[in-house]
């Protein structure tokens, strides 16, 4: 199968990697993404991920703490994401490298753009880690951040939900499913696609988001052949 796309961001969610217990790291769920992912890699697409950390905290977790404080707890979180996929991916064989926002030059490289530029064109997957380095942003923003930084085509956005719906379908059975949706409606209707923050960025620099379920994990190789599931978010 031929791919649609040349260069993605993989947007991952926290709660992606923690299984059927919805917190913490679940080994098999990461051994099956991450399965995917090479398979995915091997297509010859280049592939960036962007981790989240709401399987470990969330900055709106700490009530009555200072919120950039909670925000920087949140950061940290995806580190932990990102190196348990960057293990996962290595013991599979493919070469990965995390970069972080935030400088912990121990743990991985620091976030260098043209270096992770560098990194996709000798076939590495990088894993971006820390966020966007600033607390008041979140996961969903990093990605639309990064796509328009390395010049990706679309965000993956790997979800629990198949696609996107006007109410929650696992409460509402008549909940409408959208195959296809524009930035603005989504900002219109403040339909649950990422953060208004991230659906801006996307918009302003044309950047393509495709919201599919990841309970198959083959959906990524599917969505990267150009299979149409879930929803489409473009102009
Ligand atoms: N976060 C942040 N700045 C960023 C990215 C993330 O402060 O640029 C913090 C924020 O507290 C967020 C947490 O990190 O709640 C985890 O990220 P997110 O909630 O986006 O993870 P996901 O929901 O994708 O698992």
């Amino acid at each position: 199968m031929l791919p649609k796309y040349k260069r993605v961001i993989i947007k991952l969610s926290g709660e992606a990697l923690a299984g059927d217990a919805g917190f913490g790291i679940d080994p098999a769920t990461i051994q099956n993404i991450c399965l995917s992912i090479k398979e995915a890699k091997n297509l010859g697409v280049e592939i960036a991920i962007v981790v989240g950390g709401g399987n470990i905290w969330r900055g709106r977790n700490g009530e009555g703490m200072d919120r950039a404080t909670a925000d920087y707890m949140g950061m940290l979180a995806t580190v932990i994401n990102a190196l348990a996929l960057q293990d996962a991916l290595e013991n599979m064989g493919v070469d990965v490298r995390v970069q972080t926002a935030i400088e912990m030059k121990e743990v991985a490289e620091p976030y260098i753009r043209r270096r992770a530029i560098r990194h996709l064109e000798k076939g590495r997957i990088v894993i971006f880690a820390s966020g966007t380095g600033n607390p008041y942003f979140s996961t969903d923003t990093t990605a639309a951040l990064r796509a328009a930084e390395i010049d990706a085509e679309v965000i993956l956005s790997a979800k629990k939900v198949d696609a996107v719906y006007d109410s929650d379908p696992n409460i509402n059975p008549d909940a409408k499913k959208f195959t296809k949706l524009s930035y603005i409606d989504v900002l219109n209707k403040g339909l649950k696609v990422m953060d208004s923050t991230a659906i801006s960025l996307c918009m302003d620099n044309s950047i393509r988001i495709s919201v599919f379920g990841l309970h198959d994990p083959n959906n990524i190789v599917k969505v990267l052949c150009g299979e149409n599931i879930g929803t489409i978010v473009e102009e």
